[in-house]
């Protein structure tokens, strides 16, 4: 059923899309409910006003949670059992995998879905805004922060400098921008293709192509319960985002160790001059020369068996070449 807009060449059919919202969630009995209350009011408002189906519904990825989020999980469905779904994992996967898990699932059951945290950090109301962007188009939405005023100094100062580090790596991640976007069904159909393991979706999204756009919220704070991302996940979530979509650092080693060789001739020369003219301790220049010289050497030779290193690592991830949006041949359809 849908109802087409002539507006814009580029407007999708303004249709009864049904929309899947994934919420990853560990150990968050805490907030499970009011989380279901809030998204089930956006669903409910969305269908209202006729912009998405009244088949949509929200998927909750439970992660292999210790406490009663499940159960929880399973009440929401039995009160809902048209809005609220849910699939339970068998351990702890952490988010990435949980969110991915969730929009793989979701994609077979709906046009379009939004991920978004369980604990409600991020503007729920934005959705409909997101919505219209992908109904003027746009196949991945980003959500991204406009301040981030109540996270602790540490968190923001911390977050901030990640995006930086990632840019420097060369590693496109949209600014400010957590999991909480929206994709239609091709973008997390393309998204499948990626089947590495070390995930970092918010590097992969912006591989994938297609006509994106963002919408700007504020963030607040948790409505209950507390962070599931301690310090240390957060420093593995970062490394792992360098060292999966980088190999960057390998070529800094070998850069470095030809910095060290060159200086080191440069060195050479200027001892031997020394040398000659005879204003030297005897010994002291060979060692200090040879153990710079060696030094550099082994890290030039790093490096270099590093790059070949990288190219096995590109390779393995067999991620997919390209993602053809269009094809214009005589051929009919
Ligand atoms: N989460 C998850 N598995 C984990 C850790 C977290 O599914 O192992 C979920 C969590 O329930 C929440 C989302 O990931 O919905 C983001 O976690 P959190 O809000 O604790 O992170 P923060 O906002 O503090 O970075
Ligand atoms: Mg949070």
């Amino acid at each position: 059923m849908s109802i087409p807009t002539v507006q814009n060449d580029k407007m999708r059919e303004v249709s009864m899309d049904r929309l899947a919202i994934v919420v990853p969630c560990y150990n968050e009995e805490e907030v499970l409910k009011i989380a279901s209350a809030a998204l089930r009011e956006v669903l409910n408002d969305l269908v209202g006003k006729g912009k998405i189906g009244a088949d949509s519904f929200i998927l909750f990825v439970n992660d292999g949670s210790k406490d009663r989020t499940w159960e929880l999980i399973e009440e929401e469905h039995g009160a809902h059992p048209k809005q609220v779904f849910g699939v339970k994992l068998a351990g702890n996967v952490g988010h990435q995998f949980a969110l991915t898990a969730g929009l793989i699932t979701a994609k077979d059951m709906s046009d379009v879905t939004v991920s978004i945290d369980a604990d409600l950090q991020d503007d729920v109301t934005v959705i409909e805004e997101m919505i219209d962007k992908f109904h003027a188009g746009n196949d991945i939405v980003y959500g991204v922060r406009r301040e981030r005023r109540t996270d602790t100094f540490f968190k923001r100062t911390t977050a901030q400098g990640f995006y930086k580090v990632m840019e420097m790596m060369g590693v496109k991640t949209v600014y400010n921008h957590a999991d909480f976007r929206l994709m239609s069904r091709r973008a997390v159909e393309q998204f499948s293709l990626y089947k590495e393991t070390n995930l970092f979706l918010r590097g992969m999204m912006p591989l994938i192509g297609y006509q994106t756009d963002c919408v700007y919220y504020d963030r607040k704070e948790r409505v209950a319960g507390e962070s599931k991302y301690p310090l240390k996940k957060m420093l593995a979530l970062a490394f792992n985002g360098i060292s999966s979509f980088s190999v960057k650092p390998i070529s800094m080693i070998l850069g470095l160790g030809l910095v060290i060789v060159i200086f080191c001739v440069l060195a050479a020369i200027y001892a031997l001059i020394s040398y000659f003219t005879g204003h030297v301790e005897p010994g002291w220049t060979s060692l200090i020369l040879s153990i710079w010289f060696l030094g550099g050497v082994q890290l030039l030779s790093v490096g270099l068996v590093g790059q070949y290193i990288g190219k096995i690592y590109i390779e393995v991830k067999q991620r997919p070449r390209y993602n053809i949006e269009k094809v214009l041949t005589d051929e009919e359809k």
